[in-house]
């Protein structure tokens, strides 16, 4: 007891080091990999990110345009986000929330019609 009373005094004026989690969330860190987002006005389906993340969570269809990842997969290596060419993936700063279910993030974009060559401009 007599070696633990001057931690216990030094414990009671420093500062905390633990938080009282969840009511005091610390900031993330700079550059942290956190939830995943696509922005269907940029995305232009042309599934790279499907073929370069390592853990094949990305499912891309172009023809319907839609784009899915099934989070409970995803590694958050952020390689999908670097391989994009249109900038259309970001990773925010704050991390997923834990959830209990399978979460698929799904995105549909505009489906393009099919560009039929004007005969004159054939021609
Ligand atoms: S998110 Fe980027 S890489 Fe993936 S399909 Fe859309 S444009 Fe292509
Ligand atoms: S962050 Fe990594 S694991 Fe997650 S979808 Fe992107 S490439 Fe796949």
């Amino acid at each position: 007891m007599f070696k633990m009373t001057p931690n216990i005094l030094k414990n009671l004026i420093t500062e905390k080091a633990t938080r009282l989690y969840p009511f005091e969330v610390r900031a993330p860190y700079d550059n942290v990999r956190g939830e995943l987002t696509n922005d269907a006005e940029k995305c232009n389906f042309c599934g790279i990110c499907a073929a370069k993340c390592p853990s094949q969570c990305i499912t891309v269809d172009k023809k319907n345009a839609t784009w899915q990842c099934e989070m409970f997969s995803c590694l958050f290596c952020g390689i999908c986000v670097e391989s994009c060419p249109k900038k259309s993936l970001t990773q925010e700063l704050a991390h997923r929330k834990p959830v209990r279910e399978k979460e698929i993030i799904f995105i549909q974009g505009e489906v393009k019609a099919k560009e039929i060559p004007n005969d004159s401009e054939s021609r």
